[in-house]
């Protein structure tokens, strides 16, 4: 035998794992292999992957001998060029592995089914080795069949005890146990009927008729086929069984009957499992401001690498995004349009399918592991020229990217807290167009001070809508000052008169109010008047919430939930007092004060699920539903008619947080839920409840002076050295023991600082130190802009590497945050 020339390629295997790693591709698989394939490689001792062909050729490896790919799983590629590419920068950027970005790029169902599989080692001649009667036959059935389960060794033997062979077989380097990578992924079938295919001649069918005159039953049954199969226009379609069956008022066995009697035949049909929303809308035109901003848009998309459009709530963005959407698909551009996981809701799917069809795809969390299969392989056969997604739909296979909208760009969702690659969708746009040579597009009613810094110092385009569209008004923002109300009496439970009196008004005048309490359950926490005790979480180091419905308390953090004591635990006294309140709380009594209302809530505990949120969404645009009770969940993008006032219940609790982020991210939400009243003919009411009506943000936001909100927090942000001046990576130190987490996360901040001296913050606890028993210590460290994004990585990697070779540290888990939200 001759030998072949080895063919060294890099495979990205889907592990945590530093590099990608060599292997050698066997004389068959050679000339077909492409990056972005997946094959079947052997991994650490006697385990095998599917991993993703990275490079096709690779010098051979230093410090080990490369082994052979043993499959090769397509025939075309899944991942293209310019997918690899993006990957490489979110691994670098990012500090995680391009093993980590495959396993969150690349659908689950994509990825590996795990049948064990015996496979032979062909690096090892199994004939010359010495073996017994089992081994041999095992070894002689797995060169003819390639590989066998572990069931078929078992008949083979004729035994059930088979593991003594296999394990002798793999301690001789013989045999590999597989995990065979076959894809989970299964189209969905329907069966069809059609009419036989000697019987599409009309004379043909004549005689069939004439034939079952005595069965009037089955009769009825053809005929609505001819029907249904639009027999008479030329050839006859196939019908889905089911719909057969209903619109005939037929049973199965009837359509059996006549599959019996050679008269239709049953096919099976592959479905598509992602289901399209009725189109509602017509064309519109653009008014004035809407036309000037979209055609000076059209230019500076070309010029910028990304441009920002800061439009007013209601102003019309979709409507520009759209006439931008359109000049790109005609010149057969795709388009990926982003939006938060939670604004991505049927609304914004009819309005763009309305416009586009068929050539929308839609991508997001909450398409089961099939659904993103099916968008993913409609992608590779070049189906739709705009994709409606969520973060996760930047990883999807474009082959002719044009235009990247991230429309609420704001939004600290787009990016990922957990697991790794921890990206931010909207920066990674920006790459993504860069690598496509794509124009990014990015919008909001209140953009983040990132962005807008950007648009300021001139490095992105920057347009801006000022107006509602038509003749909208901006909603009147009113501030109900709680302690004045309190001392005068006039609050009814967590509601000013204010706020009471408005929401009265809207009533009387049929329209709708929606409330926003940034809190979910009934009482944040409870307490004991006696002696002051709170219940805590067992495994964290947070208060219990009250949950009424279910008379529990629950922990936000881990899920642990467990019954409402009656009497306090620690004094046994029965005087345990509900603190603070959440939107259940205000649910509940709001209903008491409008017994004729319908009040709902809407936050994670009403929307769990699948179609609960699009459900109460549309109740509410039916107008069945009076008053919306809601956390964040309110706040993002919905366009409703008769929104008369919305109520902000407690806007302290937002201002206090302590984030950096904290006054940025109160005015975005603040100015957003007030961005839901008054969308059409009547102008709307804001109320936001505060204690400190004069807080600069609130007035602010009563104002609707986004640029006042910008300058102070950007003069913040230079003197305390944050974004957008200086870039941060925040490390988190994991681990039950706290005094191995204070160790390990001090020396890592020790070796850090050797080379960023100052610039290392911590380690310190965060809000919450101990979450499912493990305990938190963070280390920030600020950077210039300016530094490069490979040395920094090499620097750290380095850090991380040394505390890995520390006997304790190691055990240590370390996460690095780069651009923490
Ligand atoms: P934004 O995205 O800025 O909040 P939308 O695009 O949702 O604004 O527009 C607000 C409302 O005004 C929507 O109901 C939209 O259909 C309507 N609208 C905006 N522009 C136009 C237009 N040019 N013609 C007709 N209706 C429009
Ligand atoms: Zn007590
Ligand atoms: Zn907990």
């Amino acid at each position: 035998m001759q030998a072949t020339p080895h063919l060294f390629i890099e495979v990205i295997v889907p592990l945590p794992v530093p590099n990608t790693f060599t292997y050698t591709a066997p004389a068959e698989f050679q000339s077909i292999l492409t990056p972005g394939m997946r094959v079947v490689v052997p991994f650490g001792k006697q385990k095998l992957y599917t991993g993703m062909v990275y490079k096709t050729e690779a010098p051979p490896p230093k410090h080990y001998v490369a082994k052979p790919i043993l499959d090769v799983q397509d025939d075309a590629p899944v991942v293209n060029e310019s997918q690899l590419r993006f990957w490489e920068w979110i691994a670098d950027y990012y500090l995680c592995f391009l093993g980590d970005v495959l396993s969150a790029a690349l659908p689950g169902a994509l990825q590996v089914h795990s049948e064990t599989k015996l496979v032979l080692n062909t690096s090892v001649a199994w004939e010359e080795t010495e073996l017994t009667d089992r081994e041999y036959l095992v070894c002689e059935s797995l060169e003819a069949q390639h590989s066998l389960t572990l069931q078929e060794v078992s008949d083979i033997l004729g035994i059930k005890t088979i593991h003594p062979t296999v394990k002798s077989l793999m301690a001789k380097d013989l045999v590999w146990l597989h995990e065979e990578a076959k894809e989970k992924y299964k189209p969905k079938t329907a069966w069809y009927v059609q009419l036989h295919p000697d019987l599409h001649q009309e004379s043909k069918l004549q005689e069939v008729m004439n034939k079952l005159s005595n069965a009037p039953k089955q009769t009825a049954l053809l005929m609505r086929y001819i029907e249904l199969s639009n027999f008479f226009s030329g050839s006859p379609d196939a019908v889905a069984k089911i719909t057969l069956q209903k619109k005939a008022n037929a049973s199965a066995n009837q359509v059996s009957a006549l599959v019996d009697k050679g008269i239709f035949v049953l096919e099976e049909h592959i479905e598509s499992r992602l289901e399209l929303v009725e189109a509602t809308q017509g064309e519109k035109a653009l008014n004035a401001e809407q036309q000037k901003v979209a055609d000076f848009l059209k230019n500076e998309l070309r010029e910028k690498p990304a441009c920002l459009l800061h439009g007013v709530t209601s102003s019309g963005k979709t409507e520009v995004y759209i006439d931008l959407m359109k000049s790109y698909t005609e010149q057969g551009k795709q388009v990926l349009y982003l939006l938060p996981e939670i604004a991505l809701t049927t609304q914004i799917i009819q309005r763009l399918q309305a416009r586009f069809g068929e050539d929308v795809g839609v991508y997001h969390s909450r398409l089961n592991q099939n659904e993103r299969v099916e968008v993913w392989k409609n992608m590779l056969a070049g189906k739709y020229s705009i994709i409606l997604g969520a973060r996760s739909a930047v990883f999807l296979p474009f082959e002719t990217l044009g235009l990247i909208i991230v429309d609420e760009e704001h939004e600290s969702s787009f990016k990922q807290y957990d697991p790794a690659p921890r990206y931010h969708a909207r920066d990674a746009a920006v790459m993504l167009g860069r690598i496509h040579k794509a124009h990014v597009l990015l919008g909001s009613a209140t953009p983040s001070v990132e962005s807008y810094y950007l648009a300021q110092a001139g490095k992105y385009g920057f347009a801006s809508l000022t107006k509602r569209y038509g003749d909208a008004k901006m909603p009147v923002i009113r501030t109900a000052d709680l302690k004045e109300e309190h001392q005068s009496k006039t609050m009814r439970s967590h509601f000013s008169s204010v706020l009471l009196n408005e929401m009265e008004l809207a009533f009387q005048a049929g329209n709708q109010v929606i409330l926003f309490q940034n809190r979910r359950g009934f009482s944040p926490y409870i307490q004991c008047t006696s002696c002051g005790f709170t219940p805590g979480c067992t495994r964290c180091d947070v208060n219990l919430t009250y949950h009424k419905q279910i008379n529990r308390l629950k922990c936000h953090y881990c899920g642990y939930h467990r019954d409402m004591p009656a009497n306090c635990e620690q004094c046994g006294s029965p005087t345990l007092e509900l603190k603070g309140f959440g939107t259940e709380k205000v649910e509940d009594e709001l209903q008491l004060m409008y017994p004729d209302r319908k009040i709902q809530r809407l936050d994670l505990d009403t929307t769990r699920g699948k179609h609960a949120y699009t459900e109460i969404l549309s109740a509410f645009a039916r107008q069945e539903i009076d008053v919306l009770v809601g956390t964040q969940m309110v706040t993002k993008g919905l366009d409703f008619d008769r929104v008369g006032v919305v109520g902000v219940l407690n806007a302290d609790s937002l201002l206090s947080f302590p984030d950096f982020r904290a006054h940025e991210r109160s005015f975005q939400l603040m100015t957003q839920v007030a961005g839901r009243a008054g969308r059409k003919k009547d102008r709307g009411t804001v109320v936001i409840q505060t204690y400190q009506p004069s807080h600069p943000i609130i007035q602010w936001v009563t104002e609707n002076n986004y640029t006042a909100m910008f300058e102070s927090q950007l003069a913040e942000r230079r003197q305390f050295k944050y974004p957008p001046f200086y870039r941060l990576i925040r490390f988190t130190a994991l681990h039950s023991d706290r005094d191995l987490v204070n160790a390990a996360s001090g020396y890592l901040a020790e070796l850090l600082r050797r080379k960023y001296k100052d610039r290392v913050l911590g380690p310190e606890y965060p809000i919450v130190a101990r979450i499912k028993n493990r305990y938190h210590k963070q280390i920030l460290l600020k950077l210039e802009r300016e530094t490069p994004v490979k040395q920094t990585r090499a620097l750290i990697q380095r850090a991380l590497d040394d505390l890995q070779r520390h006997p304790d540290f190691r055990k240590v888990r370390i996460i690095p945050d780069v651009d923490p939200a």
